[in-house]
């Protein structure tokens, strides 16, 4: 039927498709199955539809971290690695069998290929979102989150990702259940009260850069609101825009950072700490700098410095691995 024809060309292409009016991402894909049996993996022969929020994919996408094996493994699993490698998926696994051992020498050589290109597009992904939404510096503060990435657009032209625009739009009459084929049967599915026929649009991006494109896109104009759990410090998706804590379980817990969150004051204290405000305040001046000369090497590569040893730092101080005295003396130190 034709209007499975999006079905197809979603699964030739990397398994996505985005409907922007019901705040909507789909994924199609071959899951691959772990038979507990014989300890063997294989794709499955039958495709699976799932839908979630629009902008989970960038969630989970930024979470991951792809120096590990088991974040990768877990996260092209739940998506497909058709996201980086096009269509090749069935012919890759090809009806076999694979035990524990050999699945993980294919995903290490796809890992270690793509690597590269995955933590570049997490690193623009992290400076776009700190420049418009969490961080703002003084001459964008008073501006709306998507006008601050279309002045970060034209000022650097380093982030690829902001210029990702190839997607397939595809636009058709999507039918609550099946309506019948002839002009009676139609009529009389449509004069059923409960059976409804919308006009779908979907777009399919081409590539991943395009993908994560159109997910900072529905961030950016407030579709959707992306978040900073307060427990565990994760990215996460909320039609709320004064969510504070995230649905998944919290780390070492077998509760919600939700649930736990409710009783704590932890966040109160983050939002009055003095080595916070200094490490963002430090964090904008350097970026600052950065954007506004580029051809300044020594702008560059000191912003650079402070983003990587900074961030880890920051972490660190977050688990409260460090204390907040040891913390502000390495910002003074680095300012
Ligand atoms: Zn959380």
């Amino acid at each position: 039927m034709q209007e499975f024809t999006y079905v197809q060309d979603i699964l030739d292409g990397i398994g996505f498709a985005i409907n922007e009016e019901k705040n909507h991402e789909i994924i199609i894909n071959y899951p691959l199955i772990f038979n507990k049996k014989n300890r063997k993996y294989s794709l499955s022969d039958d495709y699976q539809i799932t839908s979630q929020p629009l902008g989970t994919f960038l969630t989970d996408f930024i979470n991951a971290d792809f120096e590990k094996y088991d974040d990768f493994f877990d996260f092209f699993s739940k998506y497909s690695l058709s996201i980086i490698k096009c269509g090749e998926i069935k012919k890759l696994f090809n009806h076999s069998l694979f035990d524990d051992e050999s699945i993980q020498s294919i995903f290490t050589v796809i890992a270690s290929k793509n690597k590269t290109q995955l933590l570049n597009l997490q690193e623009q992904i992290d400076m776009i979102l700190d420049y418009c939404l969490v961080h703002p510096n003084k001459l964008a503060q008073n501006f709306k989150p998507i006008e601050r990435m279309y002045a970060l657009r034209r000022i650097d032209a380093s982030f690829t990702i902001l210029t990702s625009n190839k997607a397939t739009f595809y636009s058709f009459p999507a039918f609550s259940s099946n309506p019948g084929k002839s002009e009676e049967e139609i009529y009389n599915f449509l004069s059923q009260k409960k059976s409804k026929v919308t006009e779908l649009n979907l777009i399919l991006p081409n590539n991943l850069p395009v993908l994560l494109y159109r997910s900072l896109i529905a961030v950016l104009t407030e579709q959707v609101y992306l978040r900073i759990c307060k427990n565990c410090g994760k990215y996460f998706i909320s039609s709320s825009k004064l969510a504070d804590y995230c649905n998944n379980l919290a780390p070492n817990s077998k509760k919600t950072c939700k649930q736990i969150g409710k009783f704590s004051t932890f966040r109160d204290n983050m939002q009055n700490d003095p080595a916070l405000a200094l490490y963002y305040k430090i964090y904008n001046r350097k970026l600052a700098m950065k954007l506004r000369y580029p051809d300044i090497k020594k702008y560059s590569s000191d912003f650079d410095f402070f983003k990587t040893i900074g961030k880890a730092k920051l972490e660190k101080y977050k688990k409260r691995g460090i204390s907040s005295e040891t913390f502000i003396k390495w910002l003074k130190k680095n300012s």
